[in-house]
């Protein structure tokens, strides 16, 4: 016997409930993913309106904590390939652009006398995290692209007037 019990699912951007047999289903309106409310859909019904978005609020906290997850397992590579891996899809370039305002550095500079550690410390850190920043947005745009790694990773440095912009770039794929 087809079971076709119906549960309740969510589209997280166009914020549309709906009714669907159990399985993975994609909003028709925008194409993305629908969250699983793990309802039943009478079980669903049932609820008060409060209640109802309680539900959706944590599926929408729970596929952060996953999507976060699953970026920070991402395969992340210089290389063009990663051992032990066959690339079964390549998906195109992904990018991730950060820009820092340097006058942010200059004014903590003021308060030193000449390079001591402490300034040239919080220049690298901001820096670093620049760079975190432009490689975490590339790996959020592979993700959505359905990629697993993304390889041949590239992270450019440049200087526009008061600013210093990181550029992440690399080849979103999926690796078997
Ligand atoms: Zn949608």
């Amino acid at each position: 016997m087809i079971d076709d019990t119906k549960y309740a699912y969510y589209c997280p951007k166009c914020h549309l409930g709906s009714f669907k047999t159990m399985g993975e289903h994609f909003c028709s309106r925008c194409g993305k993913p629908l969250l699983d409310l793990k309802m039943r859909r009478e079980d669903y019904e049932a609820l008060a309106e409060n209640e109802k978005n309680l539900k959706i609020r944590e599926a929408e906290k729970q596929a952060r904590e996953v999507r976060k997850e699953t970026i920070r397992k991402m395969i992340v590579t210089t290389t063009p390939a990663v051992e032990g891996h066959i690339v079964k899809e390549y998906l195109g370039p992904v990018f991730g652009e950060v820009s820092e305002g340097i006058s942010v550095f200059r004014e903590f500079n003021m308060g030193f006398t000449g390079m001591t550690g402490g300034r040239s410390a919080s220049f690298e850190e901001c820096v670093i995290n620049a760079r975190n920043d432009a490689l975490n947005e590339m790996k959020q745009r592979a993700l959505d692209l359905g990629a697993n790694a993304v390889i041949g990773v590239k992270v450019d440095y440049e200087s526009f007037g008061q600013y210093l912009l990181v550029n992440a770039s690399g080849t979103a794929v999926v690796l078997e």
